[in-house]
């Protein structure tokens, strides 16, 4: 049993001061604001939920799209450090038989972590297409986009073993509003990305059952007076929960604060689309068989279009926080949103009964602490 006292938690909603926090059997089994004679003093430190990335293709060199059960456990076990306990590892559009083997790795990897992963919990897959337009192909290569096929797909389900978790799909492509709905009916997130879709194509996807939008803005028709877009649809849409990558570079700070004021804190998901080079020093690397250049931190492809980011997902919190929203909606963007947008709705917030991941952080919100299934791991 441990007991940790004198804390500040947040649930991530609410705040609980001076909180103990008891976990026994990787469980949360009591959280209450006291103090407990036997507990660790914690001196006010912050306890916050475990934060949870929907949307990463790798860090540290290890890469979601090696097809490799390893690759994708190593970076389980590297993520704490950024304060991640769970992720959602993210493949790049690729030629299928890449995607057969990274559906398969995935499966495996899942099963090899059980109940007590040693890392960041692997939630399963997001395949961030094939079925993209390619006019906005991003940092996609566009060699590998297709048409939407259901077939080729149950190919990627039945390798993930029912895995995968979110699709990306353009809406506006043939036959993509019968291949949501499938996809739906499997109980898959559809998420609308990499797109060049109207505001009614975006609307007739989210009426088919999308029900989030891939790094909104980015890679996306974007906000025009009048031509209102797949932004402004997602946007508008009480269904969506939107994605958005809070470095700073890939949207500017009052756009980020316009979506977080227009979709409210429930309906934003920050998220990092890392990339395998993230955590690297600058240079040249590959993403998806397209060459790129991290220059600063910034990573583009040679037309100079960006190239998924380095950002890690503790600093995506400060950053929002440094754009004036208070620290709860903050972490709840990291925490309880993306987990319920990837039906793992168990994770993300502390509460008695609740899994007992969780990070201690200081005033400058700065990780000092990780703890997943009740085990420090950092
Ligand atoms: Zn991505």
């Amino acid at each position: 049993m441990l007991i940790l006292t004198n804390v500040r938690v947040y649930t991530p909603l609410d705040t609980v001061e001076p909180a103990t926090l008891i976990i026994d059997q990787g469980k949360i089994v009591h959280l209450r604001a006291e103090r407990h004679p036997r507990g660790e003093d914690l001196k006010g430190a912050l306890v916050v939920p475990g934060f949870i990335d929907i949307h990463i293709h790798g860090y540290g060199g290890h890469d979601t799209n090696s097809g490799e059960p390893g690759e994708l456990l190593a970076l389980a076990e590297l993520l704490p450090r950024y304060g991640v306990t769970a992720f959602l590892p993210t493949a790049v559009t690729a030629p299928h038989e890449e995607l057969l083997r990274v559906s398969r790795a995935v499966a495996e990897a899942v099963r090899a972590q059980g109940d007590r992963p040693r890392g960041a919990r692997i939630l399963g897959l997001h395949l961030e297409g094939p079925y993209i337009n390619p006019e906005k192909a991003g940092a996609q290569n566009p060699a590998f986009i297709r048409r939407p096929s259901w077939e080729e797909f149950q190919a990627y389900w039945d390798a993930s073993e029912g895995r995968i978790r979110t699709i990306t799909v353009a809406p506006e492509l043939p036959g993509a509003l019968e291949f949501i709905k499938k996809a739906v009916k499997l109980g898959i997130t559809v998420s609308i990305g990499h797109t060049a879709a109207t505001y009614e194509e975006t609307k007739a996807a989210i009426a088919a059952g999308a029900r989030r939008a891939t790094h909104l803005f980015n890679a996306m028709s974007p906000i025009h007076h009048r031509a209102p877009g797949a932004a402004v649809a997602c946007l508008l849409s009480p269904e969506v929960v939107v994605e958005l990558i809070a470095d700073l570079v890939h949207v500017a700070e009052p756009i980020l604060e316009l979506a977080w004021r227009t979709a409210g804190t429930e309906r934003v998901a920050l998220v990092t689309d890392a990339i395998p080079a993230a955590g690297l020093p600058d240079g040249h690397y590959a993403l998806g068989g397209l060459e790129i250049e991290v220059r600063e931190g910034v990573a583009r492809l040679e037309n100079g279009a960006l190239a998924g980011s380095t950002l890690s997902l503790d600093r995506a919190v400060r950053n929002m926080v440094s754009l004036g929203v208070p620290l709860p909606q903050a972490l709840a963007m990291a925490t309880v949103v993306p987990a319920a947008a990837v039906g793992a709705g168990e994770l993300g917030s502390l509460e008695p009964g609740g899994r007992a991941d969780f990070l201690v952080l200081d005033r400058e919100l700065n990780i000092q602490r990780v703890y997943i299934g009740g085990e420090r791991v950092i």
